[in-house]
């Protein structure tokens, strides 16, 4: 079986939706098919809440409204029959008479929110579902709430999740298109909650994983992950083969192409995932698996794969008020970031100092004042922008650093990790250098 999920882009028309009925049905194996919300419904709604938070009803009210008129001329065009739209207007209306009370509802609180920003996706895929229907194809809607569970961490429990698809996929054997939420599901109190922005991506890979799918495919409207940022760098490229390490960098280090933790299911059950274009789906794309490059004859001789960028990051510079030879000095850092619950991306040391980068900056304070007593910190350096190289640096390969550092002259540079996988160099330089970073990567490594 596999899993295809289509993102917003992909549904966001209903012409699109038409094509990706063509594309699901003309493949004959079975599937799950896992959507997100229209694309810009999932921003609405959350534009929605924030009025609502602000006290503003009325905008609130107007702009359920504005968005229930987009969903209207929607489903006009989405279905062919006059039964098919009656079910599709019947669906706008009750996921908006929620969304309506939800409006009224005092105080509107996180909870709220997340009821309110799940009903993208459960408007997409009942309309989706019941348009596959109205053609006569043989599809059933799975509700993710029913098996997408998350711990108090807001970790996806794939134990939990691999029994209750079993259990709720069991009456529907003869069933070929199975049609699920992306993005939404409940954690331990029971409520809606999600996956964080972009995670239907991660909702395809959790559930390939938990039937060990024989493959994942994510169609987005690029044809597959590319070499660099397209829309800073000219003349990026498609890859055509990655490995699951390789594409957990890309994707945690900024390829905006997939949700960071997309990679973890698919890897730990080792199922393929292949990115595809809605847009053009004869394209290759690129297929992300276990393969090692060293198997794959036409990319034995790639030694840089691509490049890729994370914003907004902070730079801590620690050092050790003890003298020389101090040992533990790591541990008694390392746990306070584990404490605070707070990843460290970069890590860089010398005798007597550490620097490390962090994204979340939510305990910063917290940290700070902890790492004070007993270290002394320099002033972080704020809006930094780690730039990733990925690729098949085999440690007896030469000159791969200094072809980096060579592309890289005219840039200042803060931070290097190498060395950490066979596949990873970070560097770390304020976030202005970014773009002519990019650009000077791919001039110096493709
Ligand atoms: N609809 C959600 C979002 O916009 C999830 C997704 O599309 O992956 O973030
Ligand atoms: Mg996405």
């Amino acid at each position: 079986m596999h899993v295809w999920k289509f993102g917003g882009t992909s549904v966001g028309k209903p012409e699109r939706m038409h094509s990706i009925r063509s594309l699901v049905t003309a493949d004959a194996g079975r599937k799950i098919i896992v959507l997100s919300a229209l694309s810009g419904t999932t921003n609405a709604l959350l534009s929605i809440g924030e009025s609502l938070k602000a006290g503003q009803e009325d905008e609130a009210a107007e702009k359920v409204e504005h968005l229930k008129a987009h969903y209207d001329s929607f489903v006009r065009e989405l279905y062919k029959t006059s039964e098919g739209l009656a079910a599709g207007q019947q669906i706008i209306e009750n996921e908006f008479s929620f969304i309506r009370s939800l409006v009224r509802i005092r105080p509107f609180t996180l909870k709220q929110e997340k009821e309110l920003v799940a009903e993208g996706e459960l408007l997409s895929t009942q309309m989706f579902a019941a348009y596959l229907n109205e053609q006569g194809e043989k599809a059933v809607l799975l509700p993710a709430l029913e098996f997408m569970r998350i711990d108090a961490d807001g970790e996806p429990e794939l134990d939990v999740i691999e029994q209750k698809l079993r259990d709720i996929l069991k009456p529907h054997a003869d069933k070929q298109l199975i049609v699920t939420q992306g993005f939404i599901c409940r954690n331990p109190r029971g409520e809606v909650d999600n996956l964080k922005r972009g995670g239907s991506d991660y909702t395809a890979s959790l559930i390939g994983g938990a039937i060990r799918a024989d493959e994942i495919q994510i169609w987005t409207d690029i044809d597959g992950m590319h070499n660099n940022d397209p829309r800073i760098v000219k003349g990026t490229f498609p890859i055509r083969e990655l490995t699951f390490d390789e594409a957990a960098e890309l994707a945690y280090f900024g390829a905006k192409i997939l949700h960071p933790s997309t990679i973890t299911p698919a890897k730990m059950r080792g199922v393929p995932v292949r990115l595809k274009n809605t847009m053009d789906p004869e394209a290759p794309g690129t297929l992300i698996s276990d393969k090692k490059a060293e198997s794959l004859p036409s990319e034995s001789s790639v030694v840089f794969k691509a490049v890729a960028a994370k914003d907004n990051i902070t730079a801590l510079y620690i050092h050790s008020t003890r003298m020389l030879n101090a040992y533990g000095f790591l541990r008694r850092i390392f746990e306070i970031f584990e404490r605070y619950k707070t990843p460290v991306d970069m890590l860089a040391t010398s005798e007597v100092s550490v620097s490390v980068t962090i994204d979340n900056t939510d305990n910063l304070a917290a940290i700070q004042a902890e790492l004070g007593q007993f270290c002394q910190l320099e002033e972080p350096d704020y809006d930094q922008t780690i730039v990733c190289i990925v690729g098949n640096f085999s440690a007896d390969h030469p000159g791969i650093a200094s072809q980096v550092l060579k592309s890289l002259e005219g840039i200042p540079i803060r931070m290097i990790s190498y060395g950490g996988t066979e596949n990873n160099i970070s560097l770390l330089m304020h976030g202005k250098h970014k773009a002519e970073a990019l650009n000077a990567l791919n001039a110096g490594l493709f």
